[in-house]
């Protein structure tokens, strides 16, 4: 398995299977977003020999992500060929709904076992804001198509300061009271050209439960405190579902961390909000090794950094979210 240099066990690799969406988040990407041509993403093949050779060296957890990956060509068999590769445990996928009316029962039968699906509020109109033309009501089709394809579901909602970060905020923490999803608040992150609109829009965790608790009542902490995957869980008195925050900017979680992140491009990004990438692509185009793949794997998760440097201003410039996939 693995280790980088503090010891920390590296087994979880979430891929980015496409840098283009059918939606603009506003904290994702600017709205005039260029593109890669296709030529420069990872094709099938490449995708599935390179599952395979992180299979070997023992990640076992996979998050299939984008950009939107449900807009990816053939992405049904991608996860069926993913799925089935010996050494898999898991599949997931982070996506934004739109496309999970049709789609989430055909990824059951290929082997995904759970999803994250994106909802910052519930309201149509600041959805719609949010997005940029995003219609909620596809997200909630989206929502009841998976669960009654038998996925597990998280929700996820990126709290943006005068967008959503009142009653919206309340409205999906009320979601866990008569539902059994886990609503996960995350902290919006910088990233490249859209930095400063996402620094000046955070809000802080604390902030968030504090409006929450006001409207709905008191939480409890679960799981002892301890993070689930990189949230930390809370539940409303008889909520049937439980809170999570994901806090990334003021309580990071690194001591935990056990991922990886490949890009469309083919490059393996070493942590979210660090630069560091090692090129995969280019080996892997010239006829490089499988040893010789594991070995650039292996050598960079031993150089992957500890944290992040928010604290101290240092932001990742050299993508935006959507090239990464969260
Ligand atoms: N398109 C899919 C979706 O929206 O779920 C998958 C890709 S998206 C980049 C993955 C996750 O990152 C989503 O939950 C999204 O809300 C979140 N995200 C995007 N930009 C972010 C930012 N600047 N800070 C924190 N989370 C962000
Ligand atoms: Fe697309 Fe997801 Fe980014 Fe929104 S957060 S623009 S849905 S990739």
């Amino acid at each position: 398995m693995p280790l980088d240099r503090f010891g920390r066990n590296i087994n979880y690799l979430r891929i980015s299977l496409t840098d283009k969406c059918n939606l603009r988040c506003v904290y994702c990407m600017p709205e005039d977003m260029t593109f890669r041509p296709r030529a420069e993403l990872l094709q099938d093949d490449e995708i599935y020999r390179l599952v395979h050779i992180f299979t070997e060296l023992g990640f076992h957890k996979f998050r299939l992500t984008g950009g939107e990956p449900t807009v990816r060509a053939n992405f049904v068999e991608i996860v069926r060929r993913i799925a089935g590769t010996p050494g898999v445990r898991t599949v997931a996928m982070t996506t934004n709904g739109l496309l999970l009316d049709k789609l989430a029962r055909p990824l059951v039968e290929a082997g995904l076992q759970r999803v994250n699906i994106s909802i910052d509020t519930l309201n149509p109109e600041k959805f719609k804001k949010l997005t940029r033309w995003g219609n909620v009501e596809d997200v909630w089709r989206g929502i009841h198509a998976a669960e009654e394809a038998g996925l597990g579901i998280k929700l996820n909602a990126v709290v943006v300061r005068g967008y959503n970060d009142s009653e919206d905020v309340v409205d999906l923490a009320r979601l866990t009271l008569y539902q059994p999803w886990q609503v996960r608040f995350i902290e919006m992150m910088p990233f490249g050209d859209v930095a400063d609109f996402q620094q000046a829009g955070v809000v802080p965790e604390e902030e968030l439960r504090a409006t929450i608790s006001a409207a709905l009542g008191p939480l409890t902490m679960e799981n002892g405190g301890r993070l689930d995957g990189e949230a930390r869980l809370f539940r409303l008195e008889e909520g049937l579902g439980t809170l999570g925050f994901i806090s990334s900017v003021t309580q990071p979680f690194c001591a935990g961390c056990s991922r990886a992140r490949l890009t469309a491009d083919g490059r393996l990004r070493l942590c979210l909000l660090r630069e560091n990438e090692v090129d995969l692509m280019e080996p892997l185009r010239n006829g490089a090794s499988d040893e010789e793949l594991q070995k650039l794997i292996t050598d960079g998760i031993w150089w992957k950094p500890w944290g992040h440097g928010l604290a101290r201003n240092v932001v990742p410039k050299n993508r935006v979210m959507s090239e990464i996939g969260g």
